[in-house]
C-alpha cells in the first residue's frame, strides 16, 4: 500500500526560515480544533511535537475550510501545504493547507484526555495506554528509557562485552523456588526465569569472557509496591578474571555515562518533564554492610543485628546519611554477610562470614546487586546445600564449574528502577509500557 501523501517531515523538523515554498506533509493526530468563525486553527500532533494548521475563511477553499472545522479530535490526518513563519505557533511556523486527508476518524468521547489538562489516574492511563502515550509527558519517559538502553548497549559494547540472550523458560529456580511462576511446558512443569544469573555464569566457562544481557525477569512476588513489578527488565553483566571491585567500577561508570547520554540525546524530553539532570559523580561511596547497620542503629528508629537484612526504612536512613555526607544519591553497600546473599556470592578467604558482594543503591531504593562469584565447584555445591537447596536441581549449572571455570564477577541492574530514580518517577509502572503486577495482566 502506498499513501497518497507520504510524510515529508516530523512537526519538529520544519524550519520556516529555510523551507521556502516547498510543500510539506505532516502526519499525525488532530490535537485540537479552534473554530473562531472567520479563522480556524487545527493543531496536529506527531511523536516529535505539534504543528499549527491555519485556515483563513476568506483566503481558502470553502470545502477545505468546512472540512477542517468538522475534524474530530484524535483522528489521524495527513496535512499537505506550505509552511510560513509564525512566532505564536508551536515551533515558530504555521501550515497553510492545500489538502487535509482524514486517514482514520476517531470515535468520541475519548476514553481519556490527551491534552494534559486533566490528570487521569494511573490505572485509567494503563487501561488505555494507547491513548495515554499520546500525552507528551508519557512519551517523554519512553524516549528517555530508549536513550538509557542505547547508552547501556554502547557503553558495554565499548567495554568489550558481548550481548547474549538466555532462556526465559527454565526447569529450575535460580535461587530457590519461592518466587517463580510455574508454567506448563508440554507434559512437564517449567518456570519463567527470575534471572539470567546461572546462564551468564555458564558462559564464563564457555570462554565468552565478558557478556551482557538486557531482558525480562519474572518474579512471582505477591507484594504490591511502587518499586516492584512481576515482570521487569534486567540489565545483567558477567565478566571473567575480574573481582567485585572491577565490576563495581564498570557499574558506576556506566551509570554516569547513561546520565550523560540522556542529557545529550533526550534534552527535549527532560525539558518536557521539567527535569534538570545532574551526572552522578564517580567513584560512588562504598559503605561496608557493618557500617551501614551502625548508621541505622545510631538513628535509633530500628535496630538491626549483624546478619539481618536491610529493609526499606533502613535503606532510606542510609541513603539520607550518604546524601548528607556527599551530596550524591548513588552509593554501594559492600561486604554483606555471606548468609543473606545468594549461594553464588564469593566469601572472603580471610573472613568467610562476609562475602565479596555489593548492592548499588540510589538514595531511595536498591538499583543493583552484584558480587564476585564462587567459581570453585566443591565450594559452590557446599554453598547451595548450606542454603537448604538441592544440588541435584543445579546439575546443569554445576557441571560448568568442573572443567575450567575462570574466576568471575557480575551484577544486575533493574532498567525500570534506573529510569525511575533518574526521573524521580513515583511509581515504577510509569516506566513500563504494559506493566505486569499482582492485579494487572492486560493490556
Ligand atoms: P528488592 O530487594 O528491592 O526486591 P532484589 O534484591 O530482590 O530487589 P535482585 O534479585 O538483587 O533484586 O535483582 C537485581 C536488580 O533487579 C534489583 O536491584 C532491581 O533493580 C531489579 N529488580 C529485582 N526485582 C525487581 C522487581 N520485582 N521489579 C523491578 N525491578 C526488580
Ligand atoms: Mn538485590
Amino acid at each position: 500500500m502506498s499513501l497518497e501523501n507520504p510524510r515529508t517531515h516530523y512537526t519538529s523538523q520544519i524550519d520556516p526560515e529555510t523551507i521556502g515554498d516547498e510543500k510539506v506533509t505532516v502526519c499525525g493526530w488532530v490535537h485540537e480544533v479552534r473554530d473562531l468563525g472567520g479563522i480556524c486553527f487545527v493543531v496536529v500532533r506527531d511523536r516529535e511535537g505539534r504543528a499549527q494548521i491555519t485556515l483563513v475563511k476568506k483566503k481558502i477553499d470553502k470545502e477545505i475550510f468546512d472540512a477542517a472545522r468538522k475534524l474530530v479530535r484524535e483522528s489521524v490526518v495527513a496535512v499537505t501545504g506550505s509552511a510560513k513563519p509564525e512566532g505564536k505557533a508551536p515551533n515558530g511556523y504555521e501550515i497553510i493547507p492545500e489538502e487535509i486527508v482524514v486517514l482514520n476518524e476517531a470515535e468520541s468521547p475519548l476514553p481519556m484526555d490527551t491534552t494534559g489538562k486533566v490528570d487521569a489516574e494511573l490505572d485509567t492511563r494503563l487501561d488505555s495506554r494507547f491513548i495515554d502515550l499520546r500525552r507528551e509527558k508519557t512519551t517523554a519517559i519512553f524516549k528517555i528509557r530508549h536513550e538509557v538502553l542505547r547508552a547501556v548497549r554502547n557503553f558495554l559494547s565499548d567495554e568489550g562485552f558481548i550481548e547474549t540472550s538466555s532462556p526465559k523458560v527454565v526447569a529450575t529456580a535460580t535461587e530457590g523456588g519461592t518466587s517463580l511462576f510455574p508454567i506448563t511446558y508440554f507434559d512437564r512443569e517449567a518456570f519463567l526465569n527470575q534471572s539470567p544469573q546461572l546462564f551468564k555464569q555458564i558462559l564464563m566457562s564457555g570462554g565468552l569472557d565478558r557478556v551482557f544481557e538486557i531482558g525480562p525477569i519474572f518474579r512471582a512476588e505477591e507484594h504490591d509496591t511502587r518499586r516492584h513489578l512481576n515482570e521487569a527488565t534486567s540489565i545483567d553483566i558477567e565478566a571473567s578474571f575480574v573481582d567485585h571491585f572491577e565490576v563495581m567500577e564498570i557499574l558506576e561508570n556506566m551509570i554516569a555515562y547513561v546520565y550523560e547520554q540522556v542529557i545529550e540525546n533526550a534534552s527535549a524530553s527532560l525539558e518536557n518533564l521539567g527535569i534538570e539532570l545532574e551526572v552522578p559523580k564517580t567513584p560512588f561511596m562504598k559503605v561496608p554492610y557493618s557500617e551501614a547497620i551502625d548508621i541505622v542503629n545510631a538513628k535509633g528508629e530500628e535496630m538491626i543485628e549483624w546478619g539481618g537484612d536491610l529493609g526499606t526504612v533502613a535503606e532510606h536512613t542510609i541513603g539520607e546519611h550518604v546524601f548528607e555526607e556527599t551530596g550524591e544519591s548513588h552509593y554501594f553497600i559492600t561486604d554483606w554477610p555471606t548468609e543473606i546473599k545468594p549461594f553464588y556470592a564469593m566469601p572472603y578467604e580471610n573472613d568467610p562470614l562476609i562475602s565479596k558482594s555489593f548492592d548499588m543503591m540510589h538514595r531511595t531504593m536498591e538499583l543493583s546487586s552484584g558480587a564476585q562469584r564462587v567459581h570453585l565447584h566443591d565450594m559452590l555445591k557446599e554453598r547451595i546445600e548450606s542454603q537448604g537447596l538441592n544440588p541435584d536441581g543445579f546439575e546443569f549449572y554445576l557441571r560448568a564449574f568442573k572443567y575450567g571455570m575462570p574466576p568471575h564477577s557480575g551484577w544486575g541492574v533493574g532498567c525500570e528502577r534506573l529510569v525511575m530514580t533518574m526521573l524521580g518517577v513515583e511509581n515504577i509502572r510509569d516506566t513500563v509500557l504494559f506493566p505486569r503486577d499482582r492485579r494487572r495482566l492486560s493490556p
